[in-house]
């Protein structure tokens, strides 16, 4: 059976004594190919891997959808330990984020727009655990999904002001067949709410097939295919900056982002794609 580590120390010990260099994937559980291609990437690069299942609740805000997050340890446990994982971190809530802690992590800037404005305190959450997680596991290698792209610039930003020396890898974002980014929150469709989540997709490619260097077109093809799928929220549809997020106006010389959010039903998705320059 794979090592599950719930305890600091045991799993400070652990990685210690790691064969190097490190990989370290942290996840929220509910693990799909997208988190298994982290480990993949992992497993190619590194001599052990260590991956984290902790639903971070400091990264949720009130009336966010912690206690409905999709929770399967079993489950998860199994893919890891096929796909070759050495050891995983995964700590109680009450120990790890105890009602004590007074510290907070937050990386300014970056996290003022997109996931940052919707979700205020989200991404010192992120911030705040990563840290945490990053002090325990101590890898070489972190590797992170272009699903959460402003997540990936945040921890990177992180990694580099506080001196955290760790590698952050990033891998691009898995989809299903008919091109849903892979979400752990994707279990909680219903059929036709499924259907439905496409258009965050549809968007994207919209934008992408249609991209010809013009920032306020392609965020207006992104705007349309939203308007055009009834029952789906759009919260942001956004043609950005790749490294600062800032949105993009008129004809763009170099790359660009597009990046969505909508709620569909219960659940709200995110998603992107890279503009080439
Ligand atoms: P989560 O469990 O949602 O916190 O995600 C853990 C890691 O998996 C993060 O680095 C995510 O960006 C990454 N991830 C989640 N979904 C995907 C996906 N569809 N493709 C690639 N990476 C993903």
């Amino acid at each position: 059976m794979i090592p599950v580590l719930g305890e600091v120390g045991d799993a400070r010990a652990r990685a210690a004594s790691a064969p190097r260099p490190v990989g370290f994937v942290p996840t929220m559980g509910a693990l799909h190919e997208g988190h298994l291609s982290l480990v993949r990437a992992a497993r190619g690069r590194c001599a052990s891997v260590c991956a984290s299942i902790f639903v971070n609740p400091l990264q949720f805000g009130p009336g966010e959808d912690l206690d409905a997050y999709p929770r399967d340890l079993d489950r998860d446990l199994r893919l890891l330990e096929a796909e070759g994982v050495d050891w995983v971190f995964a700590p109680d809530a009450r120990t790890f984020t105890p009602k004590t802690a007074a510290t907070t992590v937050r990386v300014e800037g970056l996290t003022d727009r997109l996931e940052g404005a919707s979700r205020p305190g989200h991404f010192d959450g992120v911030a705040t655990i990563v840290t945490k997680l990053f002090n325990v596991v101590a890898p070489d290698v972190a590797f992170f999904g272009e699903k959460d792209y402003q997540q990936l610039l945040v921890i990177r930003q992180l990694v580099s002001d506080l001196d955290l020396g760790v590698e952050v890898a990033s891998c691009p974002v898995v989809r299903e067949p008919d091109g849903l980014a892979m979400s752990s929150r994707n279990a909680r469709l219903s059929p036709s709410e499924r259907a439905r989540a496409l258009a965050l997709h549809t968007a994207l490619e919209a934008a992408v097939g249609g991209w010809d260097g013009d920032a306020d077109t392609a965020r207006e093809r992104l705007r349309a295919a939203f308007a055009a799928v009834p029952g789906v929220d759009p919260d942001y549809a956004e043609v950005a900056d790749p490294r600062t997020l800032e949105p993009l106006h008129g004809h763009v010389a170099g790359p660009a982002r597009a990046l969505v959010a909508a709620r569909v039903g219960p659940v709200r998705l995110i998603d992107n794609a890279p503009l080439p320059g």
